[in-house]
């Protein structure tokens, strides 16, 4: 059996005022951002570890930690590229990721598409190989009273060698 499968997930807070990167692209026109070392992609996080995990790699934290300048405000797609070349070191081909948004505001679907396509780009598979959903947490908990943002992803990779 060569198929493997990986599952991440991440949560990061939210701060009015910020930039809010999400699935590699800025959202505009956000009421608020999420706070984190890097550009605090929630959406790309999730997806790294489930590659990571997938490969049983380890997971962001361990091959980004966020006490490195050298990660401080970086591009998360820069990180996604990391580890999909390690992926490929070690001999494994990507198949697909299912991603899954959890947040109350802004809408996420007008933005999907882009996120798709820039997506794809960087790690290199067919927009129709990556699902990116979203929804609501009902206005309960941390994520219904919009102090953060958390999000689920789950990939399939295959071991070529
Ligand atoms: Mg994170």
């Amino acid at each position: 059996m060569n198929f493997r499968i990986g599952y991440g997930f991440d949560v990061h807070q939210l701060e009015k005022g910020r930039p809010f990167y999400l699935g590699g692209i800025l959202i505009p026109n956000s009421p608020h951002g999420a706070v984190g070392h890097s550009d605090a992609d929630v959406l790309i996080h999730a997806i790294c570890d489930a590659l990571l995990g997938a490969a049983a790699l380890g997971d962001i934290g361990v091959h980004f930690p966020n006490t490195s300048a050298e990660f401080k405000n970086i591009d998360s797609k820069i990180l996604l590229g990391k580890v999909v070349s390690l992926l490929k070191e070690h001999g494994y081909s990507i198949g697909n990721i299912d991603a899954t948004l959890v947040l109350e505001a802004p809408k996420i679907v007008p933005h999907v598409p882009a996120m798709r396509e820039i997506l794809s780009k960087v790690i290199g598979i067919e927009k129709d190989c990556i699902s990116i959903k979203a929804t609501t947490n009902e206005t309960m908990g941390y994520v219904g009273k919009q102090y953060g943002v958390n999000a689920h992803a789950v990939a399939l990779i295959e071991k070529l060698k």
